[in-house]
Parts: C-alpha cells; sequence; structure tokens
C-alpha cells in the first residue's frame, strides 16, 4: 500500500512497511521448523522405520495436508510482506516470455491431470524478448492458475494464453470454466483476506492473500489486471504486463579516480555486460557529473590518489547526493587496516586489485540489487 505524500501518509505508509518487515521476519523463521516437521512426517508415512496401521497414516496425513496448508499461507505471507514492505524490488532482465510460460505450465500440468482438469496451454502468438521481472511474473500468474485449479471441477477446461502485444507488452490470460465470481464480490476479492465463500462452511483451501498479491506484484511491474467473470459459468483474469524500455533498464555506474588501463578495462565490461557508465577523475567536479548522470553505484580506485581519494569517499558520505550511493573501493592493498579504514569512510564493498571482471560484476550486481530499483529510475 502506497502512502501519501503529505507527512501523515508517509508515517501511515512507515508503519505499514515496519509491520511487513515484521511479519516478513516472523513468516521466514516460521518456515525453518515447518519444513522439518513435513519432513518428519514424510518420514512417518514412508515407514521407513516400522510399519504404521491405517489410523496412524490418515493422522499423518493430516498432519502432511495440514502442514502444507500452513505452509502455503507463510509462503504467501512472506512474499506479501516482502513486497509491501519493499524489501523485494523488481529486478529487471531480458527474457524469453515463451519459454518462461512453457516451462511455467509445465509444473501445472500434473496437478491439473490429478484433479481431471483439462488443461491447455497456448503461447504461440509470444515472440521475442521482454524486459521484467520474471519472478514477479511467476507469483502473479501462478496465483492465478493455483485459484482457477482450486475453483474448477473435474472434467472442465483451464487455458492458460500468452500473446505478445504490438508494444511489446506480454499478454496473459487465465480462463477457467469453474464456479465463478458473483459481481458483488468482483471489486473485493483483491483485498487481503477477502474470500468469497468464508467461514464454518468453505470448501475450498486458501487464505485469502494470492490476489492481492498479484495486484501488489503487477503494480511493481506497472502492469494491468482485467477480470470477467459469471456466477457458475467461469473467470477470466487478464494480465498486461509492459517491456521496459532499454533506457530504463539499463543500471547507471560512475568510475571514479582511476588510471587510464583499469578504465579502459572497466568500460569495455561494463559496455558489454548492458550496463550505463560514466568515467571521472579525482580532480573534476564529481557532484555536478552525478547531479546529471545520477549513478546508482560508484567504483572508486583508492590507490589512486593516495590520501586525497580516501577524503573524497568521506566527502562523498557526508554529503546530500553520495550518502546512500553504494561504493565498491578498489585497491592494490590487501592489507587488513586499509579495507577496515575503506570500511570506515563508508566503502560497501572492497575489491583488490587485479581483480577478476566476473568477480567485479557479481559484486556490483548485488550492490545494485541492495539500492533502489530500477522502477524509480
Ligand atoms: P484464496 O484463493 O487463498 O482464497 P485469493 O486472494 O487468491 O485467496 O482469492 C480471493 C477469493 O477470490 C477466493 O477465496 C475466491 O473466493 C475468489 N476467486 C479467486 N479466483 C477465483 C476463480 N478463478 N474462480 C472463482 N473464485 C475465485
Amino acid at each position: 500500500m502506497k502512502g501519501n505524500k503529505n507527512q501523515g501518509g508517509e508515517s501511515v505508509a512507515n508503519e505499514g512497511a515496519k509491520v511487513s518487515r515484521i511479519v516478513g521476519n516472523i513468516t521466514h523463521e516460521l518456515k525453518t521448523p515447518l519444513h522439518s516437521m513435513l519432513a518428519l512426517a514424510q518420514l512417518l508415512l514412508s515407514e521407513a522405520d516400522g510399519p504404521l496401521n491405517d489410523e496412524q497414516k490418515k493422522q499423518v496425513r493430516m498432519i502432511v495436508r495440514n502442514g502444507d496448508e500452513l505452509l502455503d499461507l507463510i509462503t504467501h505471507l512472506l512474499n506479501y510482506s516482502n513486497l509491501e514492505s519493499g524489501s523485494q524490488r523488481a529486478q529487471f532482465e531480458k527474457f524469453s516470455p515463451k519459454v518462461f510460460l512453457t516451462e511455467l505450465a509445465a509444473t501445472f500440468h500434473p496437478i491439473a491431470q490429478r484433479k481431471g482438469i483439462v488443461f491447455e496451454g497456448n503461447f504461440e502468438r509470444v515472440v521475442g524478448d521482454v524486459v521484467s521481472d520474471r519472478r514477479l511474473i511467476r507469483q502473479c500468474v501462478s496465483n492465478l492458475v493455483s485459484n482457477s485449479l482450486k475453483f474448477s471441477s473435474s472434467g472442465s477446461t483451464l487455458s492458460l494464453f500468452g500473446a505478445t502485444l504490438h508494444d511489446g507488452s506480454l499478454l496473459v490470460e487465465v480462463a477457467d470454466g469453474g464456479i465463478g465470481i458473483p459481481p458483488e464480490a468482483q471489486q473485493e476479492i483483491f483485498q487481503e483476506f477477502y474470500q468469497v465463500e468464508s467461514g464454518e462452511g468453505r470448501r475450498y483451501g486458501g487464505v485469502g492473500l494470492g490476489l492481492a498479491l498479484v495486484k501488489s506484484a503487477l503494480e511493481h511491474l506497472s502492469g494491468t489486471l482485467e477480470l470477467r467473470s459469471e456466477s457458475g459459468r467461469g473467470t477470466l483474469f487478464r494480465v498486461t504486463i509492459p517491456s521496459l524500455p532499454e533506457r530504463v533498464r539499463k543500471r547507471r555506474i560512475l568510475i571514479w579516480n582511476t588510471d587510464a588501463s583499469v578504465e579502459l578495462a572497466l568500460s569495455e565490461c561494463f559496455r558489454s555486460a548492458g550496463y550505463d557508465f560514466r568515467t571521472v577523475g579525482l580532480g573534476e567536479r564529481v557532484e555536478s557529473v552525478a547531479a546529471e548522470f545520477r549513478p546508482e553505484l560508484i567504483l572508486l580506485d583508492l590507490s589512486h590518489g593516495g590520501e586525497e581519494s580516501r577524503r573524497a569517499l568521506l566527502e562523498l558520505r557526508g554529503s546530500n547526493w553520495g550518502g546512500a550511493i553504494p561504493v565498491i573501493a578498489m585497491s592494490t592493498s590487501d592489507q587488513v587496516g586499509d579495507r577496515a579504514k575503506a570500511f570506515e569512510g563508508g566503502a560497501s564493498d572492497y575489491l583488490v586489485k587485479p581483480f577478476d571482471l566476473r568477480e567485479l560484476l557479481a559484486r556490483v550486481k548485488t550492490q545494485l540489487s541492495k539500492g533502489s530499483d530500477a522502477l524509480s529510475a
């Protein structure tokens, strides 16, 4: 839930993010013991340590079923709180949606088969690549397909259709012939914990977080969602996810104060890895370059320029513009004292020269994923 820009709105949003973070931490801690309880119950069912009588088997199966449901709830809560607290940010990359949807559909085939539902995947009209967040799209589509499977009965057809639109957006439709959603509930179902059929007589599993998660994930993806449904006749969810333009996807790196040969190697490396970058020397006005380029990460060479480069790091950390930008310090020194000084000065990471460019790219990726999200670029 996004807060208003006014002070009251911001504090409500901050509170919300705090609660989401707490929920996220608790649910994460709950998962570990639950996994081991379920593994032990499965071990009992396998009768590896001796046979169970029929009643005992029934009871252990009930433990597994309820445990699975609880795990499902915890996973939903964790995903949802991660999205809402901002700790899960969209990670944009280029990928083939056709391959992605084909693989995703394959995971649902066995479940549909077990329920006697005819599952049809049609991705012929999906072409090329898309730039978006695969993990968030998977959460959206998986939740919609899981719901369709849950609210449909044997003999009905579930169709997962994909297409690439003229502007490169990805269209995904999930259509089922299930119980449908009454018109008066079609807005409400996107609220947390809302379920059309609730209370004692409820026949379906779930906790009512799936669609809230879909909605939140689509906000992060700048996507849209349409719903058409008729009670007793089935439901269609249509999702459209834009492919982000190149300009938004490229992350910006400032290479600060290094010698010509390193600068050349780094430039080549970042160019081929698809980053946008600028180089700036120690004596140059870094603030004005940064104001125009708005770097998301800075690479600072501490072994070039001696004390002055360390002072530059301290100044950067104390400044309005560079206080929060991750800085990877580079140096020829592997001395513990020099590393410590760099971290004390505010470096986020430290690389000893000469380094492998693959290691550099991995560290850049880690720092960027901790930093701001490409959507806000
Ligand atoms: P959950 O499925 O865990 O109950 P969701 O947030 O995913 O929670 O969905 C909320 C409610 O919306 C469901 O409980 C159900 O009443 C309704 N719903 C969602 N998808 C469908 C569908 N495909 N067919 C019928 N009802 C649906």
